[in-house]
């Protein structure tokens, strides 16, 4: 079994402590995909150091010298595109078509950014004195913590680091336990594109020493942190209070409104896509359908017949729609829902179980449908990030837009209406930081900016122009020639 190491200061080693730990196949657990360095706090400390030494080296390479290893990479993705989509599916037990998906939405970030690289301008301001230019400019921080999630573990370990690296900062880059092995293929990538030892350092292993020496190092300047609440808000909290930057998403409970006018059919498929996609494992999933009582039973029995068509099983064979969750956590938090949504007087219309019949061995669930679901209900307010839609139904626009903000989350939000005086309305008052009309929560383009409001996110906005900004300053100069 091949074992992997860290990546610091432009070689590959193992955790001081020698200390390994495994990345295994949710749809199968006989695979074990490899073996991957168990940091510790000396190896967090060492890879800081050593971004921290190529730091000004790399801040003084041309913007579009840095930018150009982006564009090589993305080239390089392009061509061993079968590779990655594998590696994505055998360590995420999400399906093929999940899997391009990421892929080729990290090839356009990867070009997106790249060229962000010859636009890191600043302005030139008319000054009040004569004979004074006055100018700003973009300049990077110095050493930024990117911390990411299993659930996009390669679409998002390029949304972090290459807005940073464009920008010259140097990385110190924790992927989640879970995803090691696509991990370090896409740090490989960037290394055999040519960029340079020490500007992008990768340490595997367990978030709590990563966190407590990131969090707390006075050569960090900024950490970007995407995963749950629980983590991002108490890292907000030390990395804020020492003074250095902090950008944090977090978790989802998107809502998807159904007026009486709304085409049905569109927003079933919207919904089979936006709720069960990825296994709901999406911070954007659909969680929440608010649906006018004029059209419930219709939507409901629409909705209801299309998720038992839903093929469950190995991400691998194309004819499966949904592969296996991450790993057993996973399940067991499922199966939580499950029970508190019974006991709480929900009435489960479909799924509810995991799958283990034929040859299944790995983290299957059933696709599962709640209706006669309220807003006080556990399953109404907290992010189960599971195959999980709660069906709640209301008798007026003003009550679906009540309930839609009546959680403590907002990240995306979906109305589906021909009635565009009152689409609008909805964009306007929706709690949210990304709203859609007649398309799938999930729905966004890497370059427009993405982020959330409410205790979704801490911080300015990831993708984009958004991006390049959080992980550089503005300074102003004055000159008189
Ligand atoms: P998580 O447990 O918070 O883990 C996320 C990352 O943080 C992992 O790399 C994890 O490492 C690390 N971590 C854990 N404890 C830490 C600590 N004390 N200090 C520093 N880092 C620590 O979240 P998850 O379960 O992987 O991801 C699911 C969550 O991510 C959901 O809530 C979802 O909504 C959210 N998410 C949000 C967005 C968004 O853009 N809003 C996008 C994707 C996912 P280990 O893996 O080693 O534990």
């Amino acid at each position: 079994m091949e074992q992997y190491q860290n990546y610091i200061g432009g070689k590959w080693v193992n955790a001081k402590s020698d200390e390994i730990f495994e990345s295994r196949n949710p749809a199968n657990f006989g695979e074990v995909l490899g073996t991957f360095a168990k940091s510790g706090e000396e190896d967090i400390l060492k890879a800081v150091e050593s971004a921290h030494e190529a730091f000004k080296s790399w801040k003084n390479t041309p913007a579009p010298a840095r930018g150009e290893i982006f564009f090589r990479a993305s080239s390089k993705l392009e061509s061993r595109f079968d590779e990655f989509v594998n590696v994505l599916v055998r360590e995420t037990g999400k399906t093929l078509l999940e899997a391009r998906g990421e892929v080729n939405r990290t090839i356009s970030v990867l070009r997106f950014m790249a060229a962000e690289a010859t636009r890191l301008s600043g302005e030139m301001v008319p000054s009040q004195s004569e004979g004074v230019i006055g100018y700003t400019i973009r300049e990077p921080l110095g050493v930024v913590a990117l911390i990411t999630p299993w659930n996009f573990p390669l679409g998002l370990a390029a949304s972090k680091t290459t807005p940073a690296l464009v920008a010259g900062n140097t990385v110190v880059f924790k992927p989640a336990s879970n995803t090691p092995l696509i991990s370090t293929m896409y740090v490989q990538l960037l290394e055999e594109c040519g960029l340079p030892g020490g500007v992008l350092n990768m340490v595997t292993g367990p978030g709590g020493p990563a966190g407590n020496v990131l969090s707390t190092h006075p050569k960090i300047k900024a950490v970007s942190f995407t995963g749950s609440t629980g983590v991002g808000t108490k890292l907000g909290k030390v990395v804020t209070n020492r003074g250095a930057k902090m950008q944090a998403e977090m978790g989802g409970k998107n809502p998807f409104v159904i007026l009486p006018d709304a085409d049905l059919d569109l927003a079933v498929d919207h919904i089979i896509f936006g709720g069960f996609g990825e296994c709901g494992q999406r911070c954007t999933a659909t969680s929440r359908v608010i649906v006018d009582r004029l059209v419930a039973d219709e939507f409901t029995s629409k909705l209801v017949e299309k998720t038992k068509q839903l093929k469950v099983g190995d991400p691998l064979n194309p004819e499966n729609n949904m592969g296996a969750v991450i790993d057993e956590n996973q399940v067991k938090t499922y199966e939580y829902y499950i029970e508190k949504g019974k006991e709480e007087g929900a009435e489960l219309l479909v799924g509810g179980y995991r799958l283990e019949e034929g040859n299944l061995n790995g983290c299957f669930i059933a696709p599962t449908i709640f209706t006669r679901v309220t807003p006080e209900m556990t399953i109404a307010q907290e992010e189960i990030f599971g195959p999980v839609i709660s069906i709640m139904t209301v008798d007026s626009f003003e009550q679906a837009l009540e309930w839609s903000n009546n959680v403590e989350f907002g990240l995306s939000s979906s109305i589906y209406t021909n009635d565009m005086k009152k689409a609008f309305e909805f964009v306007s008052n929706v709690e949210s930081g990304v709203a859609h009309v007649n398309m799938p929560s999930t729905y966004s383009e890497p370059h427009f900016p993405f982020g959330g409001m409410k205790c979704t996110t801490i911080g300015p906005r990831e993708q984009g122009k958004a991006a390049v900004h959080f992980y550089s300053e503005t300074r102003t100069i004055y000159v008189k020639p």
